[in-house]
């Protein structure tokens, strides 16, 4: 846009599903849900907790997450079924599209641990600053239920043959 009018968030939405999401919905931060479990299932669970700069310890904390999601007015959750890379691909590809366009604000939260490096630099600093992001767990969203209560679907993965459900958020404002 070139007279100073933002695109809607709808388009954003329309993005996602044309670039390969299953879903895409509009919601207000406030549904956006943290919890103090999350980064602990991070912590005591989780292979990646301290060897990737997208996961705790080095994702922004729980109090950091619920002031910044408190900066926003829109947030577009985004459902995919397979590829935890690939949507954050997508969403990273939609926060560019989205600053571009007038949301300087824009920021994107991907699904899962960055594995774009074989090994990730964390004593240097990240390789890929531009395309890494953290997921949404890592920074204390509790996913299940700011999912569930948007109405998308997603389970325990028991085994392999489970279904799958990845998501990410894209911030506007
Ligand atoms: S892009 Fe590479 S260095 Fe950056 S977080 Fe991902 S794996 Fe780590």
């Amino acid at each position: 846009m070139t007279d100073g009018s933002l695109p809607s968030p709808d388009s954003f939405t329309a993005q996602a599903t044309a670039a390969g999401a299953a879903a895409a919905k509009i919601l207000s931060p406030q549904q956006v849900f943290t919890a103090e479990w999350v980064r602990r299932k991070c912590q005591y669970g989780c292979g990646c907790y301290g060897k990737r700069l997208t996961c705790p310890p080095y994702s922004p904390t729980l109090e950091e997450t619920r002031r910044m999601l408190d900066e926003y007015n829109t947030a577009i959750l985004i459902h995919s079924p397979s590829a935890q890379e690939r949507l954050r691909e997508l969403v990273v590809d939609l926060e560019r599209e989205a600053f571009l366009s007038g949301y300087y604000k824009a920021f994107a939260l991907g699904a899962g641990p960055c594995h774009r490096c074989k090994v990730c630099h964390v004593e240097q600093g990240c390789r890929h600053p531009g395309a890494a992001r953290p997921a949404m767990e890592a920074c204390g969203i509790d996913v299940f239920r700011t999912v569930r209560t948007a109405g998308f679907p997603i389970e325990v993965v028991r085994d392999r043959d489970c279904p799958q459900n990845y998501y990410a958020l894209l911030l506007l404002d």
